[in-house]
């Protein structure tokens, strides 16, 4: 049997729901995902302006996007999400786990349960929970025609961000035993799940840190000794959920200038 992808004639990518794709690497992704023939449901959960602009870019250059607001800590709005996704694009055949929030730097003795509750809702539980949505509507247990899922960690994952935000890392950490679990669990379903662990990329999230200009200030330290672009992260996203990667699950690609 022949499972060169280029020995056939590719099928069409599908419909990909991009968690928080309005801004940032999400945005990049789902911008990128367009051109690459999927049809796009961009998520978001405040920023509506920022998802229709990035919807409104994927419909400029001849692609389909539309964009829902869910919060993909809360179950109710993530079923919705993917109903959504369904009813107005088509069959779901992609995920992209990107939503993540950080909070401001500082040691682990002075965070507030509150703060630990807020970063695991949304990082830890929603990936998971989008995660499930997906496997539900992709998996040929379930009558689905297979797909693939991406979560976007960090190399806090693996560097723990110290002095910074530890729980940040933590979550992260998580996210990559789901990587591992999902993918042997649901590889014989049709269903592949990786991950890529991005490094310093220039976007909006570091101001929630409390550091906006953070890329500025460690680049030099780098092996590269520059921050990353969102598209550059987007690229490897779009390798691991193509044709190109169909014999890769459970595995991780960093995106990080040799961090
Ligand atoms: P960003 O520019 O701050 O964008 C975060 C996105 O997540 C926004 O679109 C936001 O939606 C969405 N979001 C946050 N909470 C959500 C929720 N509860 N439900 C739905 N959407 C939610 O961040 P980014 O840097 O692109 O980060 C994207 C991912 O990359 C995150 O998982 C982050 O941990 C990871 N990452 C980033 C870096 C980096 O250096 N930038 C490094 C490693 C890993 P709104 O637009 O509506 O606010």
């Amino acid at each position: 049997m022949i499972h060169d992808a280029g020995a056939k004639s590719a099928p069409a990518p599908g419909v990909v729901v991009v968690t928080g794709g309005g801004r940032g690497i999400g945005a990049a992704t789902a911008r990128l995902a367009a051109r690459r023939g999927y049809a796009v449901c961009v998520n978001f959960l405040a920023h509506r302006a920022a998802a229709d602009a990035t919807v409104a870019a994927i419909v400029r250059d001849g692609g389909r996007a539309i964009a829902v607001a869910a919060d993909v800590a809360k179950e109710a709005d993530v079923v919705r999400l993917f109903d959504e996704a369904r009813a107005r694009l088509g069959p779901v055949t992609a995920l992209v786990n990107n939503a993540g929030i950080l909070e401001r730097q500082m040691r682990l003795d002075e965070m507030p349960v509150e703060r630990f509750q807020r970063i695991f809702a949304t990082n830890v539980i929603g990936a998971i929970l989008c995660a499930r949505e997906a496997v539900r509507r992709m998996s040929t247990r379930h009558g689905g025609s297979g797909g693939a899922i991406v979560n976007v960690s960090s190399v806090a994952a693996t560097l723990g961000a110290p002095g910074e935000y530890v729980d940040y890392a933590a979550s992260k950490g998580a996210i990559e035993s789901l990587t591992i679990g999902l993918a042997r669990e649901v590889a014989a379903e049709g269903i592949r799940v990786n991950a890529v662990r991005p490094g310093v990329i220039y976007t909006d999230i570091h101001a929630s840190g409390g550091e906006p200009g953070r890329v500025e200030r460690v680049k030099a330290s780098l092996p590269m000794g520059r921050g990353g672009d969102p598209e550059e992260v987007a690229r490897a996203i779009l390798w691991l959920l193509g044709e190109e990667a169909s014999y890769s699950t459970g595995t991780f690609i960093d995106v990080s200038g040799g961090r």
